[in-house]
């Protein structure tokens, strides 16, 4: 498994999520321990030493301090200090020469730095951190006590800051075997966690893969998430879905075996029943041979239909659309079936409320209307009508095709467009229905994104009523 289909892992991104949210804040809070600490230790050192250093700036200039004089009692106070504070004091005079030193050094020497320029003009103490060295230098004005107040020398102060770094560095060291600690158990938590959430999914994918072979397998149900149930549910139902096109498959392929076997099973019975019998006279010949010729033709029918029908099982894409005149096309079928409809004598009359030009596909539209205006014909009575109608408003455009035959029993309207149904089943041969000429004109209709409807009582004739949008709506 490469690295992103690793990444697209739910269990792996819950894992990381919990790592991150679990360790993040320890993290986080060990650092402002840390920064925390070092801050506050620095300002309370800072603070008590400064405080020390005013008050013996202040000692030192009862004392007697001045830049001229070696005072031994100043001396021997800033070496209390200086001992007392692990410090090194250092004293300025305005002159920026050092005039005392507790080490002892640089008696004499220059000193200016920033802050002892400031602690000069504007009688300000201040302090610096230098953290490569570890001290902290502290710089406190000692003032004339005479009234003025004038800075007339500064004290600079250096205490080690090495007590604080080695508090820290304990310190660091707590934390960070904290935050291991804390990083293992969230390390767990989030395995066990990730492995726990997940399992549902794991269950789902289980029971998916144990359905096999059918779909005849009862419901899954794994409800542990809202998640998991719409998963299973949707998957259920979906099953329930492809039962149904599976048993219509099955019912499908049976009656086609039944529909064709039955021409080739008269064709048999026809063709013995000569063989069998000796002395036939030509005439029975030539009737039996006849007989044989209708049954070829009614197998190539069924034949044909079933093709026709497979070929509209597509999807709308196979539409080979095209601007059509619907008035002039109908009139077309019309011609094409008034000379069966003239040996019932049956009129068949056009009605066209309107010009209508649609976007449709010529062969397949032409043959769901030539199947309903047959079927107008052949279920009709001796002397009978059938009537067309066309009609059309901005969208959708209408054909309705009306007749005056046997009509439709109400149980049976719901099932008239099923593949081989027919309603009277016993004089469908004489008829010459194969049971698919519904089917082909619906699924023609819906193809053209249509509907068709039947409206009939038994005995008063029916009316099949289709409507097509104007604009094709294939492709779309
Ligand atoms: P068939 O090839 O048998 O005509 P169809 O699918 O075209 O098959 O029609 C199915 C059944 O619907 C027919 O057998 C017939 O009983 C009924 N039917 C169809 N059209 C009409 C109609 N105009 N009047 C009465 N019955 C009809």
């Amino acid at each position: 498994m490469n690295s992103y289909r690793l990444l697209k892992s739910l269990k792996l991104r819950i894992f990381i999520v919990m790592m991150v949210i679990g360790i993040l804040p320890c993290l986080a809070v060990g650092a402002c321990v840390l920064l925390n600490y070092e801050r506050r230790a620095v300002f309370e050192k800072t603070v008590d030493t400064t405080n020390r250093c005013r008050a013996m700036a202040n000692h030192i200039v009862e004392l007697g301090y001045s830049s001229e004089s070696d005072n031994s009692e100043i001396s021997e106070e800033l070496n209390q200090l200086s001992e007392f504070l692990s410090a090194r004091v250092l004293v300025v005079d305005s002159d920026y020469r050092v005039i005392f030193d507790t080490y002892s050094m640089s008696v004499g020497k220059t000193l200016i730095s920033k802050e002892i320029v400031d602690c000069f003009t504007e009688g300000v103490s201040a302090s610096n951190r230098d953290r490569k060295n570890q001290f902290i230098e502290m710089t406190v004005p000692v003032t004339d006590n005479t009234g003025e107040g004038s800075v007339i020398g500064v004290m600079v102060t250096s205490v080690p800051a090495t007590s604080i770094s080695d508090s820290l560095a304990v310190l660091k060291r707590q934390t960070s075997i904290f935050e291991i600690t804390m990083a293992i158990f969230v390390f767990v938590i989030s395995l066990v966690l990730s492995q726990f959430l997940i399992r549902p999914f794991d269950k789902i994918s289980r029971a998916i893969g144990s359905v096999r072979e059918g779909f005849d397998m009862d419901p899954i149900s794994i409800p542990d998430y809202l998640e998991t149930e719409a998963i299973t549910n949707a998957f259920n139902s979906m099953m329930k879905r492809m039962k149904k096109v599976d048993d219509s498959r099955e019912t499908f392929v049976a009656n086609v075996s039944h529909e064709l076997k039955t021409p080739l099973a008269s064709m048999k019975v026809l063709s013995d029943s000569i063989l069998s019998s000796e002395d036939v006279p030509v005439e029975t010949y030539r009737e039996f041979m006849v007989d044989i010729g209708d049954e070829v033709d009614r197998e190539n029918k069924i034949i044909n239909d079933l093709l026709s029908l497979v070929k509209m099982d597509r999807n709308a894409d196979t539409l080979n659309t095209e601007l059509c005149n619907i008035n002039e096309l109908v009139e077309k079928i019309l011609k094409m079936v008034r000379p069966i409809a003239q040996s019932s004598n049956i009129e068949i009359t056009l009605e066209s409320a309107r010009e209508v030009n649609a976007e449709v596909d010529r062969t397949k539209f032409s043959l769901a209307i030539m199947n309903l205006v047959e079927n107008a014909v052949k279920y009709n009575k001796n002397g009978g009508w059938v009537k067309v109608r066309i009609d059309a408003d901005h969208q959708l455009f209408t054909v309705e095709i009306s007749d005056s035959g046997v009509g439709i029993p109400k149980d049976s309207l719901d099932h008239i467009f099923e593949r081989f149904y027919r309603v009277d089943k016993s004089h469908s041969r004489e008829i010459g229905g194969t049971g698919l000429g519904l089917s082909i004109a619906r699924s023609a209709i819906l193809l053209h994104r249509g509907a068709v409807k039947a409206e009939s009582r038994e005995g008063e004739g029916a009316v099949f009523t289709v409507r097509v949008p104007i604009k094709s709506a294939a492709g779309t």
